[in-house]
């Protein structure tokens, strides 16, 4: 099978190795120089400052969210916070449950943010940001700088999922000024699943010291005491963070962030000029693109039955949507070990589905 979603992806041979060794024992020095490895490659990838801190948790990217918004949130704030898809709706359901007050930026699927949708929120006394860089359902990549600047201006505390743009896009934590980065093993990280990362600015270990956290397991200020030491304060996916250093050391050696940036982006511009090339009837659906996955509405078939046709008969997998956009919507990633080759036999299956007037 060749995989074309967004998580979990394609591992390297190296991070592949790693999951066919026996899971060491973590209490060790050498476990502890792996995660304090982890999270010096993690704040250079994400340019944060100096003082920001990194945590792992043993949960995925959604436990990231919820942790996040546990640590860093609370009553008192008044948060706004962009939806336009179900990732956005999930920060939406999380601020419902732990009973923040907000307001939520609704923005229809494909439609990127602009400057109008924040003028109406100017100076009335909002406290906190949440958003997603990429919203990943629709493929829309939201203008960061815009936001970054919106919460420097109105003094907002910013969380920014960018679990599926980590290492697709720019991102400059520092520049941006976010106050929290969430990413997780599975998306461009294309480790196995199973590990949120948490960059924490100087401004979120403020909050977290000041905040009761109600849930033991994703209690931030026993994570940070641990990871002092390179530790956590329980059993974690030990596998998975040997998986992230191997991966985290071999983007390094490639050239940092910003050639496995490329390499994505690469990847993407191959795949939508062939969608142009071979005038196939799929139409990009999103307004804002980010190099991490390609949205695309089939004119002339079900979006479901492509995802099923590619899987059963071809041997790939492409993204399908949920939801209302399940028959409209399928989505082509260009995160974890993919090659253009692995695009030209993707391509071939479109254009034999076209010969045989499926497509
Ligand atoms: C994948 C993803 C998540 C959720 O991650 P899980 O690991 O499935 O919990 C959250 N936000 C975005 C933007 C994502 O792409």
């Amino acid at each position: 099978m060749i995989n074309f979603t967004v998580g979990p992806v394609q591992s390297s041979d190296a991070v592949r190795a790693i999951g066919a060794e026996q899971v060491p024992y973590f209490r060790t020095s050498e476990f502890s120089e792996t995660m304090l490895e982890n999270e010096r490659l993690i704040k250079k990838f994400a340019q944060t400052t100096e003082d920001s801190r990194v945590v792992f948790m043993t949960c995925s990217g959604s436990g990231g969210m919820e942790t996040a918004v546990m640590n860093c949130l609370s009553k008192e704030d008044k948060a706004l916070v962009v939806n336009g898809g179900s990732f956005g709706q999930r920060f939406v359901e999380l601020l419902q449950l732990h009973e923040i007050p907000y307001t939520e930026i609704k923005l229809e699927p494909g439609r990127a943010l602009k400057p109008e949708h924040l003028a109406p929120f100017e100076n009335q006394g909002y406290t906190a940001f949440l958003l997603q860089k990429h919203e990943t359902s629709t493929g829309v990549h939201y203008d960061i700088n815009l936001v970054g600047d919106f919460c420097k201006r109105n003094n907002c505390f910013l969380i920014v999922d960018t679990i599926s743009t980590f290492l697709c896009d720019p991102f400059n934590m520092a520049e941006v000024g976010a106050g929290v980065m969430i990413t997780g093993s599975q998306k461009a990280l294309a480790c196995a699943p199973g590990i949120a990362i948490l960059a924490l600015a100087p401004s979120a270990l403020a909050r977290i010291e000041k905040n009761k956290c109600c849930c033991q397991y994703l209690d931030l200020k026993l994570a940070l005491k641990n990871m002092e030491r390179g530790q956590t304060p329980w059993t974690p996916a030990v596998g998975i963070l040997r998986q992230i250093n191997v991966r985290l050391k071999e983007i390094e050696a490639m050239g940092g962030a910003e050639a496995e940036i490329a390499r994505c982006a690469e990847l993407a511009k191959y795949f939508r000029a062939k969608i142009v090339e071979h005038q196939l009837p799929f139409e990009i659906v999103s307004e804002s693109m980010s190099n991490a996955v390609t949205p695309l509405h089939p004119t002339t078939a079900s979006a479901n039955d492509l995802f099923l046709k590619i899987k059963d008969e071809y041997g790939m997998w492409i993204c399908p949507n949920g939801g209302s956009m399940k028959d409209t919507v399928f989505r082509v990633g260009h995160i974890g070990y993919l090659t253009f080759k692995d695009y030209d036999k993707l391509i071939d299956a479109f254009l034999d589905l076209r010969e045989k007037g499926v497509i």
